[in-house]
């Protein structure tokens, strides 16, 4: 059976329950809706999907959401030696460093991120996690994990707002922005559509996505995968208006190996693979938010995870439990019921 649950993001609240109030308006007539993919920029496709006049006018707004996403790419892949990011791990042991008001608040909402949840987001588990390569098969062993254990605490990274600067307490440090960046990305995409004057739109990055508006009397459906189905496998649609989702797997970037997955979501208590989840999705009003926001089960499972969220009060989830069972925050559960397990 699938699901139909009521979807919120406030203070939007994008719902199933607000559909009933929608006038079922036409669109239009001489307009259409422009769907542009693309791969490669932050290592993801790219998905932008507004209503325009034509596909020419379409043109410069799409092209304007994916010049956001590329320099999102310059500024914060750690594959990119030249980029701040990069510059920031080379150098902040040594002291603080003046870096761009983009990326200060970004590591600020990254911290506060790690404080909402307990440590389990933490942008510095990469002073470990770069000691793997899931393409290649490679994991670090137990006395290597032991060693870089110490530079992994988001309490590491000392934050001046006055100054705008940041440094690391202690040599060893390295944070990576792949848990959040893409989110930020989508978040900045959409404000460039929105200052275009675009009403009807979605924008994602992998599996970080955003909406502005409906479509025309429906909501937007989003799909979340099956973790143990193919990549077409939809376990469930969540219809959407005006908010973002995210969901993270264990299925994205992993090796099997003795019968565990080691898969690219870092515990940063342990410096292993985070398991305690197969996937999260996380729905909030922001891209930033979901994306920061949907590691959290995987490190502190879902009855931890869940009670973050609901306390959080803009934020709704659909966790799939090692088991297959699929649990819901109060805001989603479909009626007279808490949980659902999968066939
Ligand atoms: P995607 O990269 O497909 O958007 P996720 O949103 O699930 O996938 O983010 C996974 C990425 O988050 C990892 O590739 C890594 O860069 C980063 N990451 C892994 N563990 C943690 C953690 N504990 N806290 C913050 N970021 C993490
Ligand atoms: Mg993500």
């Amino acid at each position: 059976m699938t699901p139909r649950p009521t979807a919120r993001a406030t203070p939007q609240r994008a719902c199933l329950c607000a559909l009933v109030l929608f006038i079922a308006a036409a669109p239009p007539s001489a307009a259409e809706w422009v769907t542009s993919v693309t791969d490669g920029i932050m290592g993801t496709r790219i998905t932008v999907e507004l209503w325009a006049d034509d596909a020419a006018s379409a043109q410069a707004p799409i092209d304007a959401v994916l010049a956001e996403m590329r320099h999102v790419d310059e500024s914060m892949s750690t594959y990119k030696p030249t980029s701040e990011l990069s510059q920031v791990n080379a150098h902040a042991a040594d002291g603080p460093m003046h870096i761009s008001k983009e990326l200060f608040d970004l590591l600020t909402t990254a911290l506060e991120y790690s404080r909402l949840t307990d440590g389990a987001f933490d942008i510095t588990y990469a002073s470990v996690g770069y000691l793997y390569d899931f393409r290649k098969r490679v994991r670090p062993d137990q006395a290597a994990i032991d060693k870089a254990l110490a530079a992994v605490n988001y309490e590491h990274v000392l934050l001046d707002a006055a100054a705008q600067t940041v440094a690391f307490s202690r040599k060893g440090v390295r944070i990576d922005l792949g848990g959040i960046a893409k989110g930020h990305a989508v978040d900045g995409g959409i404000d460039v559509l929105k200052s275009m004057g675009v009403t009807h739109a979605f924008v994602s990055a992998g599996g970080d996505s955003r909406i502005i508006g409906d479509r025309f009397g429906k909501p937007w459906v989003v799909g979340i995968r099956d973790p143990r189905k193919g990549p077409d496998a939809v376990l469930l649609r969540v219809p959407l208006v005006d908010a973002a989702i995210s969901t993270s797997g264990d299925y994205e970037r992993f090796f099997d190996e003795g019968g565990v997955r080691y898969h690219h979501i870092i515990d940063p208590h342990t410096g292993h693979s985070a398991s305690k989840v197969r996937s999260a999705t996380v729905i909030a009003p922001t891209a930033t938010r979901t994306d920061g926001l949907s590691k959290t089960a995987f490190v502190l499972g879902p009855k931890r995870a869940l009670a973050i969220y609901e306390r959080l009060g803009d934020v709704d989830a659909v966790i799939v439990a090692p088991d297959g069972e699929v649990l819901y925050s109060k805001g989603m559960r479909p009626a007279g019921g808490e949980t659902q397990s999968t066939p």
